[in-house]
């Protein structure tokens, strides 16, 4: 389909019904990929090991963030073996300043599933990939494209918001997920599927954003039913998407105040420990009082992260086993 941007379907689209983007559109898209994509570090690479650890790692933490702790990690773990051998102390040191930490056991759990259960190798296929620890459909699919050249789409927050804009207009991004995945998976370029996937994603992280987003500058702006309702509105602003029955948002909670911050802490006093010593935390840690830090450390314990001494439940030390 060419530039029938406002016929979107509202409910979920089998990949041969969902809207395509015109082949120009795509060749105008890698062209501006080739010129202006973001040189990350991890995209040099072909090892699907690193791949998937890049992919892992951008989850929930900023790009910039992740280009040197990925090659930190990988300095530790250079194999999917040496990952599997490591002790989740160590993983969780060598995480240091990703956040998140359930990611990285889980990631040392996944690189366990690939030695156990497929000889070492990261699998090809993104069935196989989502039954790993903690990978889900975007991150499967992210991988199986870069890493194996498979024509399937990833969608994160910003490919959803990128597609959906280009084939759906101001409301495109809040259409079913299923509609946007078979779109997803029908707009890969089969030529280039890796590049696809990173194409789409810097579009959306530095043209496409939430608010005023930059299409002039944007390769696919020609065809955007977004830039084009834009382009109809007199002040040229952005269009307003319709309302929906959206719930009142809950107030904003600041982040010290959240049991992921509190966790955070525990966590990076015990990192600052040598070994396998044992830390006393003392609360309270922030604004966090004596019975939460206590119900956040047998959280983290509850999850692997940490062993709690049985004679002194408030010391711990990172996780051995
Ligand atoms: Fe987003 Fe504008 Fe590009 Fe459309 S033209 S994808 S709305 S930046």
């Amino acid at each position: 389909m060419a530039r029938s941007a406002h016929a979107v379907h509202p409910g979920p689209a089998p990949r041969d019904t969902a809207p395509a983007l015109a082949p120009d559109a795509r060749a105008a898209v890698l062209a501006w990929f080739d010129a202006r994509g973001r040189a990350l570090a991890f995209r040099a690479t072909r090892d699907p090991y690193a791949i998937l650890v890049s992919e892992v790692m951008a989850q929930q933490t900023q790009i910039s963030r992740v280009v040197e702790a990925w090659s930190r990690f990988l300095e530790h773990f250079p194999t999917v073996q040496a990952l599997a051998d490591a002790t989740p102390a160590d993983v969780l040191r060598a995480w240091q300043g990703m956040g998140y930490d359930r990611r990285a056991l889980n990631l040392r759990r996944t690189a366990r599933v690939i030695v156990d259960e497929h000889g070492g190798a990261v699998p090809r296929d993104v069935a196989a990939l989502e039954r790993l620890p903690g990978i889900g459909p975007y991150t499967a699919r992210a991988v199986a494209s870069i890493a194996f050249e498979q024509a399937v789409g990833a969608v994160d927050t910003n490919v959803r918001r990128v597609l959906g804009r280009v084939l759906g207009g101001p409301a495109g991004p809040g259409l079913p997920a299923a509609w946007l995945q078979a779109a997803a998976d029908r707009a890969v370029d089969p030529s280039r599927p890796g590049d696809w996937t990173h194409a789409v994603m810097d579009i959306g992280a530095t043209l496409c954003r939430p608010v005023n987003p930059r299409c002039d500058a944007c390769p696919v702006k020609a065809w955007c039913a977004f830039a084009r309702d834009r382009a109809d509105q007199p002040s040229g602003a952005a269009p307003v998407p319709p309302r929906t029955n959206q719930r009142p948002r809950p107030r904003r909670v600041a982040f010290t105040a959240t049991t992921r911050w509190l966790r955070g802490r525990i966590v990076d006093q015990l990192r600052a420990a040598d070994g396998a010593a044992w830390v006393t935390i003392d609360p309270p840690i922030g604004g966090h009082e004596a019975p939460a830090v206590r119900d956040a450390m047998q959280a983290l314990a509850r999850d692997g992260l940490v062993e709690l001494d049985v004679g002194d439940p408030a010391r711990a030390r990172l996780a051995r086993a």
